[in-house]
């Protein structure tokens, strides 16, 4: 009989490479499920609306959480972002492993609610090379980079409550690591 697949939930700080990690896991693995998350943040260039976000206004976001439409969220660097809960729960419910590419507080409540969820970190090579990623994306004025860099030291001293963690030295490596924690590689 088969296992009913766990939620997967991978963190870390701003800059570490979530997204590019998942990136590559979308583009080479299409068939596998990514959660979109909902935020109140304006699209950076070439994101699409319902591919790496569902971009919505502070009232529409403010509705999904009175009608308890979320199973997390949180405010990071001034914007909100949350994981909707029906796509996931329906997920899981089918057999189909799920991945959220969260931050720290949102992995926390994912904790609680979901308790058997696994929680995988990601963390960088070195807090220099953080820095330096950080800085380089080249999208975010100072005082956002600032904000992000201040998360970055909070999320960087929670890696001991994670089940897990991957160090992103390559996309490709990790990537592969979690495709084996999802159980479909
Ligand atoms: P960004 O603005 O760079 O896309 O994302 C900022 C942070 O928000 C990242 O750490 C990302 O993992 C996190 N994030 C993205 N979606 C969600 C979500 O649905 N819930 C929570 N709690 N964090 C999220």
């Amino acid at each position: 009989m088969s296992e009913r697949p766990r939620l997967t939930v991978l963190s870390g700080p701003s800059g570490v490479g979530k997204s590019t990690v998942v990136a590559h896991l979308r583009k080479q693995h299409p068939e596998l499920w990514l959660s979109v998350s909902v935020t109140t943040r304006h699209p950076r260039p070439g994101e699409k609306n319902g591919v790496h976000y569902y971009f919505v206004d502070n009232d529409e976001f403010e509705k999904l959480i009175a009608n308890g439409e979320l199973l997390e969220w949180a405010v990071f660097a001034g914007n909100r972002y949350g994981t909707p809960r029906a796509a996931v729960l329906e997920k899981l419910e089918n057999g189909v492993p799920v991945l959220l590419e969260i931050d720290l507080q949102g992995a926390r409540q994912v904790r609680e609610s979901m308790p058997d969820a696994r929680l995988v970190f990601l963390g960088p090579p070195s807090w220099e090379e953080l820095v330096r990623r950080l800085t380089g994306r080249g999208t975010e004025p100072q005082d956002v980079i600032d904000r992000r860099l201040e998360a970055a030291k909070v999320e960087l001293a929670a890696e001991s409550e994670f089940d897990t963690t991957l160090v992103n030295r390559s996309v490709e490596q990790v990537a592969t690591e979690l495709l084996t924690l999802l159980g479909v590689a």
